[in-house]
């Protein structure tokens, strides 16, 4: 979440099997909303850490839900076409 304090309705998902870590994402990101995980990251974003299953890998890049507005220039970014999108709200009924 960002300072104009509304949760985005959908949050950037990344499927690393399509990802070339080729960082796009990482640089069109405005929020740096986008990382590498390490245990520096982890403890920036405790919503995220909270999410995990099973502990981070290192070939992995994490999108941190308390800095992302939702803007999708990650999406747009990427040449692999590995992020999608993920509804966390009240988006409705399916068109
Ligand atoms: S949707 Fe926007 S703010 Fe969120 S991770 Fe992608 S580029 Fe960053
Ligand atoms: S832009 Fe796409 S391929 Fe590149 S690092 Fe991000 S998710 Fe991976």
């Amino acid at each position: 979440m960002t300072d104009n304090n509304q949760a985005p309705l959908r949050y950037p998902v990344i499927e690393m099997s399509r990802c070339s870590m080729c960082r796009a994402c990482i640089d069109a990101c405005p929020n740096r909303a986008i990382e590498e995980p390490t245990s520096f990251s982890c403890a920036k974003c405790v919503q995220y850490c909270r999410s995990m299953i099973a502990p981070c890998k290192p070939a992995k890049l994490i999108v941190c839900r308390e800095r992302c507005d939702g803007c999708g220039r990650c999406v747009i970014a990427c040449p692999e076409l590995a992020i999608d999108w993920e509804a966390v709200g009240d988006v409705g009924p399916p068109a």
